[in-house]
């Protein structure tokens, strides 16, 4: 595997599987970088594997998470070889935004800001996110990307705005890799202290329990009052059309989506509903 920090490093990964993170890995983005190395091998030729690690400052709205948030690039290098990656792209803050040439906003896909979800809280988000996806995009030039479940909302924002990429960027969704307790993989649990990381398994349980009910604001109620039982006071616990996040409609797929700080921590998570349990439940 090899480590490339600017834009001329990549010329010969061009066309090969993405994996973009913003490094700290763990189990979930060891099982991306899995999926991204057995779809690659399958492909006729054969791809490449890249693997970004790019913690991008332009997304986060709180100062303090951005410096707070974990950094390894030793022990992530270890698990991108490990994985299967066949380059590690981890840029420097001026080869993603060079000072000399200012990297446009692309347009924000309209799912981005679907009422009372990420935009309520973390307004801008998603502009950066799709302002380093495109520029990340241009400069891997992939011909596919593997994105996580775990960031439900992310992954329909960037898949709108892949598709408006010519030819459009195929995009493959991979399930949410959680603890054996249920709480979904995050860079951020490792800021969890042990009585916070307890609570945390809330998350996971209120979206099981909004999954015993059938009908939407029922299930709503039962997700938050789990939550509150654990003293956790949702940023929203809500059901949504799993494509456009507005309002389910009885006869599409819908999601059940949760954030919740949990200490210091922003956590969030969500699930197919109705119908969520976890392997061993099953
Ligand atoms: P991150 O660097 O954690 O922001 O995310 C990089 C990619 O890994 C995104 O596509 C995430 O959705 C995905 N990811 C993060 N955590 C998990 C998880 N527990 N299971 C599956 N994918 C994940």
């Amino acid at each position: 595997m090899i480590i490339v920090r600017d834009a001329p490093g990549l010329a010969s990964f061009a066309g090969g599987v993405f994996v973009p993170t913003m490094g700290a890995l763990h189990a979930g983005h060891r099982a991306l970088i899995e999926h991204a190395a057995a779809l690659a091998r399958a492909r006729r030729p054969s791809r490449p594997v890249v693997v970004s690690l790019f913690v991008n400052p332009t997304q986060f709205n709180e100062k303090s998470d951005f410096e707070l948030y974990p950094r390894d690039e030793a022990s992530d290098a270890r698990l991108c070889e490990q994985a299967g990656a066949d380059c590690m792209f981890a840029p420097t803050v001026e080869t993603i935004y060079p000072l000399a040439a200012p990297v446009a906003l692309p347009p924000l896909p309209e799912v981005a800001t679907a009422p009372k979800l990420e935009d309520a809280h973390r307004p801008g988000h998603f502009a950066g996110v799709c302002q380093v996806c495109a520029r990340l995009f241009d400069l891997v030039r992939p011909s596919a990307a593997i994105l996580g479940e775990k960031d439900w909302q992310q992954l329909a924002v960037i898949r709108a705005l892949a598709s408006r990429i010519a030819p459009p960027l195929e995009i493959v969704a991979h399930p949410t890799i959680r603890e054996p307790d249920g709480l979904a993989l995050s860079s951020r649990n490792t800021r969890l202290a042990p009585n916070h990381r307890r609570q945390a398994t809330a998350l996971v349980k209120a979206l099981l329990e909004a999954s015993r009910h059938d009908e939407p604001t029922a299930a709503e109620k039962a997700g938050r009052r789990v939550l509150l039982a654990s003293r956790i006071v949702p940023e929203y616990f809500v059901i949504r059309d799993a494509a456009t996040l507005l309002t389910p409609a009885p006869d599409r797929p819908a999601r059940a989506l949760v954030a919740a700080r949990v200490g210091q921590v922003r956590l969030i998570d969500n699930a197919p509903w109705p119908g969520f349990a976890l392997p061993h439940d099953r």
